[in-house]
């Protein structure tokens, strides 16, 4: 079952063009990496994906589990079952991420036309998630994100999708930063968290997050499209060769 199929395509922000022809196929129980260079475009890719209101589609498609969903709104998308991880994820003082969480997946579940979850129920429900994630429950009664560590908020992140159980997850890596702590959580939690019938695409500029989350394909994109496409070995030769001889060979060729 195909979860996300891209095609040709092309987004802009403020009139200049990002994206130049994006093609990318995932199926069900899949993980695909996306690699690159500062700049190749992976941020943009995930922001249009999940419906980014800079970010205007040009030309091409972006389908999603047999809809096209390119001119749906952000919430639309997430109740459809696009997860994008944040890459700053937002502090909220003054509400608890209980609550947070809660309203959140009170969305999703009102969007597929089911009632409000009982608060008691959700209780249960959440502190079954944080042990899934191995999150302490005391980060439920505490403001969203506030205070938290970087590692902390990764996993927070992790809950999130533990609990809204997405059928594309897009994880965005900042190109620097994440400690190794914050690597493993989120690859935990990747991997922990991955069915069959789900997928997840992992973005990052570093070959290190794979060395815990296992990809079955790895993408490199440049200039706003995707050069070359490999399983883990790909990831392996670019931290060991860079991706300059990937760069010539890609001159070569065309
Ligand atoms: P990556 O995540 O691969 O580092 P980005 O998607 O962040 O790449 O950026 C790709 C290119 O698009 C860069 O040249 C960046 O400057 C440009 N870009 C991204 N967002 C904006 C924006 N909001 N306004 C102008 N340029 C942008
Ligand atoms: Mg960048
Ligand atoms: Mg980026």
């Amino acid at each position: 079952k195909t979860i996300l199929s891209v095609k040709d395509l092309h987004a802009s922000v403020d009139g200049i063009e990002i994206l130049k022809g994006l093609n990318l196929e995932v199926k069900a129980g899949e993980i695909h990496a996306i690699m690159g260079l500062n700049g190749s475009g992976k941020s943009t890719f995930s922001k249009v994906l999940a419906g980014h209101p800079d970010y205007e589609v040009t030309s091409g498609t972006i389908e999603f589990n047999g809809q096209d969903i390119s001119e749906l709104e952000p919430h639309e998308r997430a109740t459809a079952g696009v997860f994008l991880a944040f890459q700053y994820p937002l502090e909220i003082p003054g509400v608890s991420n209980r609550e947070f969480l809660r309203v959140a997946y009170n969305a999703h579940r009102k969007a597929r036309g089911e009632e409000e979850i009982d608060v008691f129920d959700f209780d249960d429900l959440i502190e079954e998630k944080t042990e899934i994630v191995k999150m302490n429950v005391s980060f439920l009664d505490r403001s969203v994100n506030e205070g938290f560590s970087g590692g902390e908020k990764k996993r927070n992140e992790i809950l999130q999708m533990a609990l809204l159980e997405p059928s594309l997850a897009i994880l965005d890596e900042t190109d620097s930063g994440l400690d190794i702590d914050a690597l493993k959580t989120v690859a935990e939690g990747v991997n922990k968290l991955a069915t069959p019938n789900s997928a997840n695409l992992v973005i990052t500029h570093y070959q290190r997050l794979l060395n815990y989350i296992v990809p079955d394909y790895v993408h490199v994109m440049c200039d706003g499209h995707i050069i070359k496409t490999g399983s883990r070995e790909l990831a392996l030769a670019l931290e060991a060769k860079g991706y300059e001889w990937l760069l010539e060979e890609q001159a070569v060729a065309s």
